[in-house]
């Protein structure tokens, strides 16, 4: 057979790269992948009119239901039709507009906080939320992660995948996330007088549309429902799951003894977690009798209430992680018993701060900051501590415990997660039925009952709540 025939000579060869190069993939990808990616011709959906929920002002009543007018899409932008969004609990004072702890002492000022100077956030028109779930219905000519008609999670922490922190594995810490202050965000749409509409850190959620740059949105290829997928795909389901599964901080080993401090949404994704990563004890702790309940049912195998236990709740702890035998040479975890029990090897704090005083059960501190000590000295000698939630003020840590203790603290965005690795995997637990995200969706609303879903999430008497839209 000649070699002409079978189109291997060497002009052949090189014609046949200059066809891969001129793809514009240099041969790495075929060129049928190529082409598919490059007729993501740009997007032609402008002034499109869309529901969304506005925040502006100050005090309650600031957010309203308004029709608004869509921008032009371009550069690497995504619009995405919402489907579900979760009514995170830390956008409770956006949403509302209550103030934590009114008359009180100020708040100690964030290193997070924006510069002296820049606009003030309450007097943009701001849709608010962070994230959610929904279909591509348009994309700008530069955008390549996802394409016109896919599933997406737009997440609540971006990735873009080449900054310094992305590239160290803490995607969690994206870049992308420095850049959400009032001075950083640009307008999606208008209102009818002209009045520029912008998004909580540039995805928004409350709203028909959602329209955000790739960095924030993760392809999920699924068939699930909506609200599952709501749930699942939520800053604080991630961030449970992320803390427990995803390896991005601790690695739980199945066998672990696993203590959850704070049963909310993300609490409750944790506590799920940790049975999926194969806890031999899970102790959740709430003073909420029906997010004990509900977390004995997801996966818990013992329940606490902080107020029913006070100060004794790191011994109670001890206590229940106490190994069957104390002995030195023997395995024991305790030598010679100085002090009784062992601690969990895995700590996960999420309680945080509270918005409003709750009308079930309150915690034993508003501040979040009681809960978060706690975490830490119920955790064994030479366990880790994941820190998720919000509190408010500084947290003070028995010295020694902190110096020699062995205890490593783990903080991070979303439990760790790295959304483009961990939220398709998060997808396929709910799937396989690992998850259950019905559990913790007790409140399913549409659009226009957001209002009304974000009391219920404040006063905690719901676990959590998904808008649909
Ligand atoms: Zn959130
Ligand atoms: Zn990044």
């Amino acid at each position: 057979m000649s070699s002409t025939k079978s189109g291997l000579t060497r002009r052949g060869l090189l014609k046949k790269g200059a066809t891969a190069a001129a793809a514009g993939a240099a041969g790495l990808l075929t060129p049928s992948q190529t082409a598919a990616e490059s007729t993501q011709g740009p997007a032609v959906v402008t002034r499109a009119r869309f529901k969304a929920w506005v925040s502006r002002g100050d005090g309650r009543g600031r957010t309203t239901l308004q029709e608004v007018i869509l921008r032009p899409i371009g550069g690497r932008q995504v619009m995405v039709r919402t489907e579900a969004t979760n009514l995170c609990y830390s956008n409770v004072g956006a949403v509302l507009g209550v103030q934590p702890n009114p008359g009180g002492p100020a708040p100690p000022v964030s290193a997070l906080a924006p510069p002296p100077g820049s606009r003030r956030m309450n007097d943009m028109a701001v849709i608010q939320g962070h994230g959610g779930i929904g279909t591509v219905e348009a994309v700008g000519p530069e955008v390549r992660r996802v394409r016109v008609g896919d599933k997406v999670c737009v997440s609540g922490t971006p990735q873009c995948g080449s900054c310094y922190r992305c590239l160290r594995g803490r995607s969690d810490m994206c870049q992308f996330l420095s850049a959400i202050g009032a001075d950083d965000l640009t307008p999606i749409a208008d209102m009818s007088d002209g009045t520029p509409v912008f998004e909580n850190s540039h995805i928004g959620g409350l709203a028909e549309l959602m329209v955000t740059t790739e960095e924030w949105v993760v392809p999920i290829f699924t068939k699930s429902d909506v609200v599952g997928l709501g749930m699942v795909c939520s800053c604080v389901s991630v961030a449970g799951l992320g803390a427990t599964t995803s390896q991005g901080l601790a690695v739980i080993e199945p066998g672990a003894s696993v203590a959850v401090v704070g049963c909310g949404p993300l609490g409750l994704s944790a506590v799920q977690g940790a049975r999926i990563a194969g806890a031999s004890m899970i102790i959740a702790i709430d003073p909420i009798r029906v997010r004990r309940e509900l977390a004995l049912r997801v996966g818990a195998t013992h329940a606490l209430d902080p107020n029913v236990e006070r100060d004794n709740l790191a011994q109670r702890v001890r206590e229940l992680t106490t190994w069957p035998t104390d002995r030195l040479w023997s395995g024991g975890r305790n030598p010679a018993g100085r002090r009784p029990g062992a601690g969990a090897d895995f700590v996960v704090e999420a309680a945080g701060a509270d918005q409003v005083p709750p009308k079930l059960e309150a915690g034993p501190d508003p501040t979040g900051i009681t809960p978060m000590q706690q975490a830490y000295q119920m955790c064994a000698l030479g366990g880790h501590v994941i820190t998720t939630s919000l509190v408010r003020g500084n947290i003070t840590l028995p010295g020694n415990l902190f110096s020699i203790g062995g205890v490593t603290h783990h903080g991070g965005q979303a439990g760790g997660a790295s959304p483009m690795r961990d939220i398709p995997k998060f997808v396929r637990m709910l799937e396989s039925g690992q998850f259950d995200a019905k559990s913790l969706a007790t409140t399913v609303v549409p659009l226009p009952g957001m209002l009304e879903a974000y009391e219920q999430v404040a006063y905690r008497t719901t676990v959590t709540a998904i808008m649909t839209a």
